[in-house]
């Protein structure tokens, strides 16, 4: 039998083989290799399929949350409330602007930022809210907002593994006043190499944005204001058209599969994720929390099958992060943290591998 990797990108790259190496080729018969029209191209239909007015690419997705950041007044003595639970780059950027990343817990249905306790770690050098649609989960934007807005404090969304997710019918990123996503290979929408993207409504912000992400140009040699090089390559951006048209029907079939793990699981009483009530997530990540997870993942490698933990070390207990966090407690982080465990869930998974890892999990798993 086959081992089943984390994501299958064999077998994307099979189905879009042609059609990619046109793309790419393309690119270097232009000799657009820099931001230009295929970057510009993917821009104009990422922002469709967003439903937000501007995309700016850039370089990574750290790199579009740095410069989010700094586009939103973000720096030094600027508080930034976040989660620890979530990739170290999400934090990353804080340190990037010269803010402090303060940790506030999640909660335990979706994994992410509990709303309650963002309204208790506000202070009045709070300058902006980072919450992460962690998983491909949306946060809940109704309340982290109303719990900011008197206080003109600004969000920005780390949609990193959300591409394509919804809530209340709204898109992810457009509930406040930026998102950034990640293009790695790995994620939802995967470039050739890395990639990132800020979208925004604000034409301002989207003007800024776009210069600082280049120098800080408003033509070739003048320079408006300080900036960085933080552009998107010609061929990521080309890759990436490519991959979009497919990326709603990738997503579909990533919740049929949760779908399918979720009904496998709950006559067993596991602890999966609890999406809100009227989200539409996009499931980067199929989480569940086991007992065992060390027996677990160790039976499922044996079996062939390619497991992860997402994440095993919250931010706060991080050597990057100890001054910062001091001896900062959150106690769901903290559990959870001991207890998940990610199984395969790309798109290109077929029902028969998806069978052999319910059943590779169910055969030691403990609740
Ligand atoms: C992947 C990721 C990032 C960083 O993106 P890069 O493109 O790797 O720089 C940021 N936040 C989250 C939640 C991520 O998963």
């Amino acid at each position: 039998m086959n081992n089943i990797p984390f994501v299958n990108l064999d077998r994307q790259y099979d189905a879009l083989r042609s059609e990619i190496n046109k793309a790419i080729q393309a690119v270097i018969d232009s000799k657009a290799f820099i931001q230009g029209p295929y970057v510009r191209a993917f821009e104009e239909s990422f922002a469709a399929f967003c439903g937000c007015s501007y995309v700016i690419g850039c370089s990574n997705g750290t790199s579009a949350l740095s410069l989010a950041l700094e586009a939103l007044g973000v720096g030094p003595g600027d508080e930034v409330i976040t989660v620890a639970h979530t990739f170290a780059a999400t934090a990353n950027a804080i340190k990037h602007v010269g803010a402090l990343p303060v940790f506030v817990d999640i909660e335990p249905n979706a994994y992410t930022m509990d709303p309650a306790a963002l309204a208790c770690a506000l202070t009045p050098r709070t300058k902006a809210v980072l919450p992460v649609h962690l998983y491909g989960t949306p946060c809940d934007m109704v309340q982290i907002k109303s719990a900011t807005s008197q206080r003109g404090i600004a969000i920005l969304e780390d949609a990193a593994q959300a591409h394509g997710a919804s809530l209340c019918g709204r898109p992810v990123g457009s509930f406040g006043d930026a998102a950034t996503y990640s293009f790695y290979p790995g994620k939802n929408l995967g470039a050739y190499g890395d990639a990132g993207a800020i979208a925004t409504n604000d034409d301002e912000l989207a003007r800024r944005l776009g210069k600082l992400r280049d120098h800080g140009r408003s033509s070739k040699y003048l320079h408006d204001i300080y900036g960085y090089n933080h552009r998107m390559d010609g061929i990521q951006g080309a890759v990436l058209s490519v991959k979009l048209k497919s990326l709603a029907r990738w997503n579909a079939r990533r919740r049929d599969l949760a779908r399918r793990y979720d009904a496998a699981f709950a006559d067993r009483k596991f602890k999966t994720i609890l999406a809100p009530r009227d989200a539409v997530p996009v499931y980067h990540l199929y989480i569940v929390e086991v007992s065992n997870r060390d027996e677990v993942a160790r039976k499922m490698e044996a079996d062939g099958i390619a497991t992860g933990v997402h994440y095993p070390v919250p931010l706060h207990r991080q050597e990057s992060f100890r001054k910062d966090a001091g001896n900062l407690v959150l106690p769901t982080t903290e559990r959870i943290a001991e207890r998940i465990l990610s199984l395969p869930i790309c798109g290109e998974l077929s029902d028969a591998e998806q069978d052999r890892v319910i059943e590779s999990f169910l055969s030691v798993a403990r609740g």
